[in-house]
């Protein structure tokens, strides 16, 4: 049977499928540097799994308090040495990224601190853990106080801003790597790091936080090859390779990390409790087909910009420029749009494929938000999902897709929905 039946067999119509397949055939290039990146970081994760002599008694269960957890241990050893940092923090206890970046930065401040954002506005749910939106247990209820600084019109640096927002309270800044709910570019390691460069110029000891959401893999550094005290994710993004079922990171400096560890559990306790319950399988196993699975989301990622912006959209990034994280975003207008979109996405799925998503009000969220995932593990989004928050400018945000066809099929699917919607003619 021919391929392009296939697509049909799944409601692809002739005239979607022969666009989607002409945009492919432009991207042969793009798709082989993304290879040789993904190439590196496979190597990059081996290295780190054989130097830490990665045995089968590593992925034994424990329970209780999980004292001498050799395999907790051990995992997090590899990703201190993947992600070149003195100590790592890798735990299913940590719930999900925003719990992940709680924990940073709970752990690091102190009553009388301030916390700086030299970026803008950060990550929606990281309002409340901030407190810039009032909230129960928030860092403003502590008296640790909060200063932002945004970036230029044309996405560069306030050098000048940060500068003067930088004080003797200032004791840590949070820069987060990847554009999150919003349309600014996403920052590259490189930026990241002469960020971070002028920040330490002006207050050597402060401590630089990167959100490192969605950025892992990407390039063929991180955050903290360039200075970054502490580096924090999720584990059903892109470091846990989609076999993680829950779980976040943060690797950093011995002394950052371990405050971190004091914070999770408890004082005096640290990072010497914390049962696996036989988890570790997975987070080993996602860890090293990471790289491969970044690369297909980014595929799709670039695959969607090319389709979208060809039919008049406005897409961050655009169809050309290089990639910083897995995510897309495509500004429809109209609600409509972000709508069928992630309509598309859902009827792709493996999972819940014959669900229709509605915006509903999600917890951590100032508006209703509308999500499309047929995921193996619920709310995954390194897996083939979409969101958009119900509000001007009406943008989709884009990620994942275990593997690049899986991601073509939704992309395609996107375009069908919204070819049957009246919304875009071919
Ligand atoms: C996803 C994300 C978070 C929060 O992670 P959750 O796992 O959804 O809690 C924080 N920052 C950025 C940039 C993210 O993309």
């Amino acid at each position: 049977m021919e391929q392009k039946n296939m697509y049909y067999d799944l409601g692809i119509s002739e005239k979607v499928y022969q666009f989607g397949e002409e945009i492919v055939r432009n991207l042969q290039e793009r798709f082989q540097e993304i290879d040789k990146i993904s190439e590196y970081n496979q190597l990059k994760v081996l290295k780190a799994m054989q130097d830490n002599r990665v045995a089968e008694a590593h992925f034994a269960a424990t329970t209780g308090y999980g004292y001498n957890d050799m395999g907790r241990e051990t995992l997090e050893r590899i990703y201190a040495d993947c992600f070149h940092t003195e100590a790592a923090l890798v735990r299913p206890q940590i719930t999900c990224g925003t719990h992940a970046l709680a924990v940073a930065l709970s752990a690091n401040l102190r009553p009388g601190d301030e916390l700086l954002s030299p970026v803008g506005k950060p990550y929606d749910t990281l309002e409340e853990v901030i407190g810039i939106r009032d909230s129960i247990g928030s860092l403003k209820e502590y008296g640790i106080t909060y200063a932002q600084v945004d970036l230029l019109e044309d996405g560069a640096f306030d050098y000048e801003g940060i500068k003067r927002a930088v004080n003797e309270r200032t004791k840590l800044v949070t820069i987060q790597r990847s554009k999150g709910y919003q349309t600014r570019p996403t920052l590259s390691v490189e930026r990241i790091g002469e960020l971070i460069a002028f920040i330490k110029s002006i207050k050597p000891d402060v401590i630089c936080m990167v959100d490192n959401c969605y950025g892992e893999f990407v390039e063929t550094k991180e955050p903290s090859d360039v200075g970054a005290d502490m580096i924090v994710g999720s584990l059903i993004k892109n470091p846990g390779g989609g076999l993680a079922p829950i779980g976040g990171y943060i690797c950093g400096t011995k002394r950052c990390v371990e405050q971190c560890a004091y914070r999770l559990s408890a004082p005096g306790l640290g990072q010497e409790v914390g049962a696996n319950l036989g988890i570790l399988p997975a987070f080993y196993q996602g860890f090293f087909l990471a790289p491969t699975v970044v690369a297909g989301a980014l595929k799709g990622a670039i695959f969607a910009a090319n389709v979208y912006e060809k039919l008049g959209f406005s897409v961050v990034p655009n169809a050309t420029e290089s990639r910083h994280d897995i995510i897309q975003a495509v500004t429809f207008g109209t609600p409509e749009g972000v709508i069928e979109f992630c309509k598309g996405i859902q009827a792709a799925a493996p999972v819940d494929s014959y669900v229709t998503p509605e915006p509903w009000d999600m917890p951590g969220y100032d508006a209703p938000v509308i999500m499309a995932a047929g995921a193996f593990v619920q709310g995954s989004s390194i897996e083939l999902s979409a969101d958009g928050p119900i509000k001007p400018p009406y943008a989709v945000y884009f990620q994942g897709g275990l593997t690049w066809y899986h991601a073509k099929l939704g992309i395609l699917m996107s375009l069908q929905k919204l070819v049957e919607a009246g919304i875009v003619t071919l």
